[in-house]
């Protein structure tokens, strides 16, 4: 059947590359490899090429990046494509393996990660997750993170996976909260529910 798809492209938006060109030396600290998340989320926003979601992966012991992901939902109509999936296929495509763990690596996410983004983390070698925005803001600003089990941290904890939450969390939540006042559009798994003026759109993550 000639137009059964066969290939697809996930690209970071053409302002990640004058960001990533001018990433300096490696982030020490959480806070300073949070802070770079949280300026690709704004930088998401303002250019209104996605949902204001960002992740990154970094070599956890040097701090040396790995990649970076936003979420592309909308401009690939690719309903995957949340930041952290981007951020885990680019760190394994770009390394060659898609075991993360030969790099010691830490997935740092705006946002505490959707129902879907929490099933893909121990498949993806990753023996760290840091968190901005709380799960509870996340759904009262109105995004949908899914059903997620009460106990996901400690269960992560059991795969070797160190959970730390509330990284700069409330400027995290600003950047979502200055997404829904631009009037960009939330997009939900079981019920879209725009908001007025259109604009992107998101889900969780
Ligand atoms: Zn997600």
């Amino acid at each position: 059947v000639a137009d059964v798809p066969r290939a697809l492209q996930l690209r970071l938006p053409a302002w990640a590359d004058e960001l990533l060109d001018g990433v300096d030396g490696p982030f020490a600290a959480v806070e300073e490899r949070m802070a770079f998340v949280l300026e690709a989320a704004r930088r998401h926003v303002d250019h209104g090429t996605g949902g204001p979601f960002a992740a990154a992966v970094f070599e956890r012991p040097s701090g040396r990046l790995l990649s970076l992901g936003v979420n592309l939902v909308v401009p690939t109509s690719v309903s995957v494509a949340h930041a952290e999936i981007v951020a885990l296929a680019l760190a394994g495509a770009g390394a060659g393996t898609f075991d993360l763990g030969a790099f010691d690596a830490e997935l740092v996410t705006s946002a505490e990660p959707c129902a879907m983004c929490l099933g893909a983390l121990p498949w993806s070698g990753i023996n760290s997750l840091v968190c901005g925005v709380r799960d509870a803001a996340i759904r009262e600003i109105g995004f949908d993170e899914g059903h997620k089990p009460a106990d996901w941290v400690e269960a992560l904890g059991d795969r070797g996976i160190a959970v730390t939450l509330d990284v700069h969390g409330e400027e995290a939540a600003a950047v979502l909260r200055a997404y829904v006042a631009a009037g960009g559009v939330i997009y939900n798994g079981a019920e879209p529910a725009e908001l007025p003026d259109g604009g992107g759109g998101v889900t969780g993550g």
